[in-house]
């Protein structure tokens, strides 16, 4: 247990957090995450772990580097200084999150931004999650993920490429968070007609909270292509400029301006993916143009949950979805049956828009996801995490690898040869030493660093930036 008990986490407790170990061969995936909730008080009928998922997602770091320098970035201080993980040491990694979370599980191929390893190890990268029979997403800025790119990663078994656009990554040229509605009509552009489902990361922060409606009603005007439009509040960790909410952004002031943006009640008590102050989820259909709230009201969500509990859903092929989950109403009769009359209802409530679009709806989910300042990190949180990133000593919270991020990045990495991989040279050498301190220059340093950096050289030359 990376974090047992309640309250915020000490600086002491968070260094001595460890990644959770592998389980003892035979333990199952699924009930372990249902101890995991049970224990830290978030088992309840809404509770997706342990029915449906073994874990949210886990995130595969295979860069450090990025070519963006966003004001809200989670990489740590000396993160441009760490050399490309050696393609082996990616590979156990995939190999380690299937060992502890089983088949389906959604890996995250993400950095720094993954576009920026060699093209020829991201496609084996995406292939061997594949054919480990997990789900590749490719999590990017987008700069580098050409038509080309995509197409080649959907060949490899890529599911979903997820673009990050929003003002925190200071895209020149680009005034406010609708302007860059242009940069995300071209990413979808390019991904339109793959066999795959786009998604879109936002992070809301103090300078775009107020646009948010007008963000979502992009993405309810490009619900043929974009699947889910996940929102990122701000928060203080890493590298980034900007530190901690200065107004009040929380679960409950964005999801009302997702609302806003929708010009519909959305119900963001819905099936919930671990500790509800972490995530909230939310399944509309629009057609016509509008928006239309799948669940509604909470009733049916835990017939819903139990329903369609160990179906796994094709996210590239509509048709393939609609016939598992046929099959798997077929082996539940009384659940299905259970939930007609919620059916009847929503079908009913959107009768004139199926009409006006010719029966044509397209899914579009929402996604609030609540990080914690580094500074703040509630156990209890850590504990019910489900949000994970692949360390070389096991999958660990990623508000807690944020918190601490160079005892992973900058620890020597094993090879099969019997050596060690130096993160700072990119070299192997006998043994695993001690953790080099990254020299910052102007050139690898990012964020605040550079900020003090580029101070400091102001003030030796008698000028304040
Ligand atoms: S990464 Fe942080 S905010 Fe997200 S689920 Fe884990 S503990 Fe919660």
């Amino acid at each position: 247990m990376a974090c047992s008990g309640s309250g915020i986490m000490s600086a002491a407790e968070i260094a001595a957090a460890a990644p959770y170990p592998l389980p003892p061969a035979g333990t199952s995936p699924m009930q372990l995450a249902r101890e995991r909730m049970e224990a830290t008080g978030q088992w309840h009928p809404r509770q997706s772990m342990g029915r449906r998922w073994t874990i949210g997602c886990v995130a595969l770091e295979i860069t450090q580097r990025c070519n963006l320098d966003c004001s809200l970035c989670y990489l740590s201080d000396h993160s441009e200084a760490v050399k490309d993980i050696p393609l082996e040491a990616v590979f156990e990694r995939i190999d380690m999150i299937r060992a502890h979370y089983g088949p389906d599980t959604d890996v995250q191929v993400t950095g720094g931004d993954p576009t920026l390893r060699r093209r020829d190890e991201l496609v084996a990268i995406v292939r061997r999650i594949a054919e480990r029979g997990m789900r590749p997403s490719l999590f990017t800025n987008g700069i580098k993920a050409t038509r080309d790119l995509l197409a080649e990663l959907c060949e490899a078994g890529l599911v979903d490429v997820a673009f990050h656009v929003d003002m925190t990554q200071e895209r020149p040229g680009y005034a406010d968070e609708v302007a860059l509605n242009a940069v995300r009509a071209d990413y979808i552009g390019r991904a339109r007609g793959l066999p795959l489902s786009v998604f879109f990361n936002t992070t809301v922060f103090d300078g775009n909270f107020h646009e948010i409606p007008e963000v979502v009603r992009f993405f309810v005007g490009h619900a043929d292509v974009v699947r889910l439009a996940s929102f990122q509040l701000q928060a203080d960790t890493g590298r980034g400029t900007l530190r901690r909410r200065q107004q009040p952004i929380d679960i409950g002031t964005v999801s009302a301006q997702i609302r806003t943006g929708a010009g519909a009640e959305i119900n963001f008590d819905t099936p919930i993916a671990g500790h509800a102050e972490c995530n909230r989820y939310a399944m509309t259909l629009v057609a016509n143009g509008r928006v239309h709230d799948l669940y509604g009201e909470g009733r049916p969500l835990a017939t819903i949950l139990e329903a369609t509990a160990g179906i796994q859903f094709d996210r590239k092929h509509k048709g393939r979805a609609v016939a598992a989950l046929a099959r798997g109403f077929a082996r539940r009769p009384v659940a299905a049956l259970a939930l007609l009359p919620w059916a009847a209802r929503r079908l009913w409530g959107m009768r004139q828009d199926l009409v006006a679009a010719r029966g044509r709806a397209h899914k579009l989910s929402f996604f609030l996801h609540n990080f914690m300042d580094a500074g703040a990190l509630d156990c209890g949180r850590i504990g019910a995490c489900v949000f994970m990133v692949a360390t070389g000593d096991g999958p660990v919270s990623m508000c807690l690898h944020n918190a601490k991020r160079d005892a992973f990045i900058l620890k020597p990495v094993p090879l099969q040869d019997g050596g060690f991989w130096d993160p700072l040279t990119g070299a192997a050498r006998e043994a695993p030493g001690e953790a080099a301190a990254p020299v910052l220059t102007r050139k690898n340093a990012r964020g605040r660093r550079r900020l003090e950096i580029d101070h400091r050289r102001a003030a030796s030359q008698g000028a304040m930036p």
